[in-house]
């Protein structure tokens, strides 16, 4: 095993696959007994305290000199990340020998965060425990959360980062009728947009994994805009010269909790590092720029009218109720929706 293959991937996902997280609500409960299961070599320790004093553990192994950093659920209820690290854990531990394995750890030291916002996942929110959107928080740094991950960022020195998080059913891939499964981004690092070579390098290793997902999910594969976001993590972890890859997982075909997209995630994220740790360089970008844009055409459900004249869609709300995670249906817009698909679909008899 030398490359990471499709064919290897999917016959052997269901061995690989971490199936003591699963669903969409993840919380520190749920992921520290797998703390002691781990590879031998994955140290793991707590880098720090939330603002309700819940651990932000850290996990760190590799002994080679290309350096990554990995995050996920910076938004507490975007949990698909997690659960695809675990995999990806869960392959080191089970292939130790391969070659895919050897190389990572001989080129590359790795630090995981696996939760970075113990306390939104707890209560399924996307902010911390004081309101704050940690990926809006990057230049301010008014969250607790967002200052311990700023603190390994500038300890670690990182030449790529990861940045986990999930989208919502909303997003479709441009040109196609399909959702955006898994989605890039590339960031930009000021308001022009330069192709700087740091993003260059950026999408390189989004072009390794999408040439990857492209085999399995064709045309499921979105790139958001690129639009300058100033406070936002990865345009200033990219600007300050640590290329950061943001992730985006999104919706599959009846995947509501995300245990599909989970699975394309982590070969994502396989490839993604394998590449890191084999290349020779990090030029061939182009590629990137040919992925097809994410677009808002999406709902969760539409009842469609003759003429499409009175057609009516809806978007399943997330909540946890009662101490489970719960979807509810919720009317979101009336008319004309022609220009819209859905994931699900129903003719009115009128
Ligand atoms: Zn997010």
């Amino acid at each position: 095993m030398t490359k990471v293959t499709t064919t290897f991937l999917e016959d052997n996902y269901s061995k690989i696959k971490e199936t003591k997280i699963s669903g969409r609500w993840i919380t520190l409960k749920d992921i520290k007994p797998l703390f002691d299961d781990l590879h031998i070599s994955i140290n793991f320790n707590i880098a720090g305290k939330s603002e309700e004093d819940r651990d932000i553990y850290k996990l760190k192994f590799g002994s080679g000199e290309r350096r990554i950093l990995i995050w996920s659920q910076m938004h507490g209820n975007e949990s698909t990340g997690t659960k695809a690290v675990f995999d990806f854990l869960n392959f080191i531990k089970l292939y130790p020998d391969s070659e895919i394995v050897k190389s990572v750890l001989d080129n590359c030291e790795l630090i995981i965060v696996p939760l970075l916002n113990p306390d939104g996942a707890e209560v399924y929110t996307r902010v911390n425990s004081n309101n704050i959107d940690l990926n809006r928080d990057a230049v301010d740094l008014k969250a607790k959360e967002s200052k311990v991950l700023r603190k390994i960022l500038d300890g670690f020195n990182p030449d790529f980062c990861f940045n986990l998080h999930d989208q919502r059913t909303i997003f479709g891939v441009e040109g196609t009728n399909n959702p955006a499964t898994i989605s890039f981004l590339a960031p930009s690092e000021e308001e022009t947009r330069e192709i700087t070579k740091g993003r260059k390098e950026t999408m390189n290793v989004i072009v390794a994994m999408n040439s990857l997902l492209q085999q399995l999910i064709p045309n499921h594969i979105g790139r958001y805009t690129d639009e300058f976001y100033p406070t936002a993590t990865g345009d200033n972890f990219q600007k300050l010269g640590h290329n950061t890859i943001l992730i985006e997982a999104g919706h599959f075909p009846d995947d509501y909790e995300r245990e599909i997209v989970r699975k394309y995630n982590f070969y994502a994220l396989l490839q993604g590092i394998h590449h890191i740790s084999i290349a020779d360089n990090f030029k061939n970008h182009t590629s990137y720029l040919a992925i097809p844009n994410n677009i808002k055409n999406f709902y969760d459900v539409i009842y469609r009218s003759k003429n499409n004249e009175k057609d009516v869609a809806y978007q399943y709300a997330e909540k946890v109720e009662n101490g489970k995670f719960a979807l509810a249906l919720t009317k979101e817009k009336e008319g004309n929706l022609s220009s819209y698909l859905a994931h699900k679909e129903f003719n009115k008899k009128q």
